[in-house]
């Protein structure tokens, strides 16, 4: 049954093999363990532990903030590429905490599938809920990991049930636990007929897989004590008659999900998931672009910025841009073009993100993500093609919901803080607007956290302590429409007027109100909550 054949039998095999997605869960579910096991069987490092005992703290390769470590939580994403049987995943990070959604939101753009890790003993948290709902946005096809078996854990139907009503998606057990909390001693690996046994005493040990003929087959006897067998029998054969089956189309529409139930930390389950990944997650998607959808097999090389980090090494002062590739086999030193500036652009250092660590990309294909160093060109929402225009759409700027003003703390250096603020800008970590009246900047963000995250890397970066101070202004607008309209605009509301780092007008306020009259008073002009990066 795993051996479904390809969606799209026409895709190059190098392509066909690729599996690009991202993990979502509510913080603590057990994403940094399965990313740690992810990385442990793809070969990338050589002991689980390894990404976390690295350096002087408990982490991964893509927690490399100091605020991350103080915090332990995972402030931007990054990218992982790594094979498993024939399959080459790349795995990109995400941001659990909720502060971050909007950088989820951009990574979510450059994955074609997610998984969707939960607490067995939690359920569906917050969190899970609203990242489920952006990749609800995009139809994202959703394979789900129920983690902590291990432990003492809600009722299967329960979880199950809970994931259906909460997120309104249908869920079809991909394997089925066996025994719960202590009693806990695997699982039944639905779409294969095996059962596999969990290893308590060895962490690492991927679990043995025991084939078995059907559920009658008395070799399960042998191998699941009675007490635990005869309520697990009773519990599969009510799911196979209350559960929906298995339907592969539904999955890579976003419409079913499979679960399956294991325990990270003790490696278990892990396998059957990637394995899942690799049968049911789909291969690279087309890109919804303008004026024409780009589909991963053409030959021409196409790829689109979804996040801009800066300073990833301080040492190197560096600048990445992270580029998913849409379409194409594409070599290093390949000549593209900045689609935005019209520009040629030699990418002669790409960076592919090994687990292990950086290293030069020689090739990559089609759903890869590369690093691309650069010196500020590339923003998120660029696109780079081999010449065509093509523009890829539907990365978008929330408008951001806290406002605060920002000064250096010492007034002789506010030149630098331009230079910073503009950087994190163009990154996304913040938007920053410069108000035509008065001096210094405003700067907004989706979530508290991210002011600190933002004083702490200016400082961390820049060397340059910054004081926030509390803005007259709670929400902006980006203003669209044509010139005339603007002008007249411009000159009635000088005083809640400002320009974003691309010098778009945005209009500041405090009330709603003000926001509804602009809309009655210029019907000419849009006032948007969201601006598409481009
Ligand atoms: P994240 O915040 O989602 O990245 O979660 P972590 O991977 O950091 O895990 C949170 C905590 O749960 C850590 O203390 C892990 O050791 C623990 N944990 C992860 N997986 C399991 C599991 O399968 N069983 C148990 N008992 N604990 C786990």
């Amino acid at each position: 049954m795993l051996d479904t054949a390809p969606n799209r039998p026409d895709l190059p095999a190098e392509i066909a093999r690729r599996r690009t997605f991202a993990i979502i869960s509510h913080p603590d579910a057990g994403k940094t363990t399965l990313t740690e096991k992810f990385l442990l069987y793809g070969g990338a490092i050589q002991m689980a532990g390894q990404v976390r005992a690295k350096g002087e703290a408990r982490r991964t390769r893509s927690d490399f903030m100091q605020m991350e470590k103080d915090r332990g939580i995972s402030v931007s994403a990054s990218a992982m590429s790594f094979d498993y049987n024939g399959w080459r995943f790349n795995l990109v990070d995400t941001p659990g905490h909720s502060d971050f959604s909007e950088d989820t939101y951009r990574t979510l753009t450059a994955v074609d599938a997610a998984i969707m890790v939960i607490d067995g003993a939690k359920g569906v948290e917050s969190q899970t809920q609203k990242l489920f709902e952006v990749c609800r946005l995009r139809d994202l096809p959703i394979l789900t990991f129920c983690n902590k078996m291990d432990r003492e854990s809600r009722d299967t139907f329960e979880i199950i049930d809970e994931i259906q009503e909460m997120l309104a998606i249908d869920v079809t057990p991909a394997s089925w636990p066996i025994g719960q909390g202590r009693d806990f001693i695997g699982c039944y690996d639905i779409l294969r007929d095996r059962l596999e046994l969990m290893d308590r005493a060895d962490r690492n040990r991927v679990a043995e897989s025991i084939q078995i003929n059907g559920l009658d087959d008395p070799k399960l006897a042998e191998h699941v004590p009675a007490h635990l067998l005869e309520p697990f029998l009773e519990e599969i054969e009510m799911a196979r008659e209350l559960l929906p089956a298995l339907d592969p189309q539904s999955v890579l529409e976003g419409h079913m999900t499979p679960i399956w139930f294991g325990s990270a930390i003790n490696s278990f389950g892990v396998k059957e998931l990637m394995e899942g990944i690799g049968a049911y997650g789909p291969e690279p998607q087309p890109q919804r672009a303008e004026p024409r959808q780009i589909s991963p097999e053409e030959t021409k090389v196409s790829g689109f910025v979804f996040k801009v980090q800066a300073n990833m090494d301080p040492k190197h002062r560096d600048r990445v841009a992270f580029v998913r590739l849409a379409s194409g086999h594409f070599t290093r030193g390949m000549k593209l073009t900045h689609v935005r500036t019209k520009k040629p652009m030699a990418v002669s250092n790409p960076v592919l993100f090994l687990a292990s660590d950086r290293e030069l990309a020689e090739e990559a294909w089609a759903g890869d993500i590369i690093g691309i160093p650069n010196h500020g060109q590339l923003r998120i929402g660029d696109t780079l093609t081999e010449g065509e225009p093509i523009r890829v759409t539907g990365i978008p700027s929330f408008a951001p919901e806290l406002l605060k003003g920002i000064r250096a703390a010492d007034p002789m250096k506010a030149k630098h803080l331009d230079k910073a603020l503009m950087q994190f800008a163009e990154e996304g970590a913040a938007k920053v607007f410069k108000p035509m009246i008065g001096a210094g900047y405003v700067v907004g963000v989706v979530g508290a956290l991210q002011f600190e995250v933002l004083a702490s890397r200016i400082e961390l970066e820049y060397g340059l302590p910054v004081r926030f101070e509390p803005s007259q202004f709670t929400s902006a607008r980006w203003v669209g429409g044509d010139k005339t309209a603007m002008d007249r605009f411009i000159n009635a509301n000088r005083q809640h007027i400002a320009h974003d780092h691309d010098g778009d007008v945005v209009y500041l306020t405090r009330l709603q109100w003000d926001i509804d009259r602009i809309e009655r008073d210029f019907p000419d002009l849009t006032l948007s909550a969201t601006k598409e990066m481009m």
